[in-house]
């Protein structure tokens, strides 16, 4: 079985945007308990899956984890350096819930802006992008900021997730190498 219920978001999203191959070298950020681990290494085969979170995430077969906070720059630098280049960059990450949801969003589109910042750094030309982010203020922005960077943005918000009504899904699809210029 899967760690996570979350494990059944990702596979949707996967269902929908076809966002693994064979070989494929992931990224998942905010990842333990491990269950979108356990997808993408499935879906990979031998490919490689690097797990980072805040928590320590228990071993799993064929995948290597980094605790570290991915809005430190060293840990950022730390994934870079250990993975160099990925097909796939997914982020799960959350903020800790303070029950204010003005506070929580704002955190949450922070942990999506960082994801995203990682995501240009590592991802290679025509791969994917997904990241979780609450609703709300400057997630337009954000997705406006990804559409040009990518052949197209898909937000969702997966059958499973269905009671957190509040948290959507962009899924980003093929990065490109040069940017579309502002105005195009
Ligand atoms: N996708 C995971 C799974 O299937 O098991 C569930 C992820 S859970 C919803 C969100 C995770 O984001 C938490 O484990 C939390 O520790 C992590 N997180 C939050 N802020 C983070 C940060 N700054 N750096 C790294 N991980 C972070």
């Amino acid at each position: 079985g899967y760690r996570s219920r979350a494990a059944y978001k990702l596979q949707q999203l996967d269902e929908m945007e076809d966002l693994f191959s064979h070989g494929d070298s992931v990224v998942d950020l905010g990842a333990a308990p491990g269950g979108w681990l356990q997808v993408a290494s499935e879906r990979v085969g031998t490919g490689t899956v690097v797990g980072v979170d805040l928590q320590r995430i228990d071993d799993l077969d064929g995948v290597e984890t980094i605790k570290g906070d991915m809005t430190n720059e060293r840990t950022r630098e730390r994934v870079i350096k250990r993975v160099g280049e990925a097909d796939v960059v997914l982020s799960d990450m959350a903020p800790n819930m303070t029950g204010e949801y003005s506070l929580d969003q704002a955190r949450s589109l922070h942990l999506a802006r960082q994801a995203f910042e990682t995501a240009l750094e590592l991802l290679a030309p025509g791969g994917d992008f997904v990241t979780k982010v609450f609703e709300g203020r400057d997630v337009d922005a954000l997705r406006e900021d990804m559409e040009a960077e990518f052949e197209y943005v898909r937000t969702t918000s997966p059958k499973a997730s269905r009671d957190e009504s509040s948290e959507i899904y962009m899924i980003a699809k093929g990065f490109l190498t040069a940017p579309v210029e502002a105005g195009d």
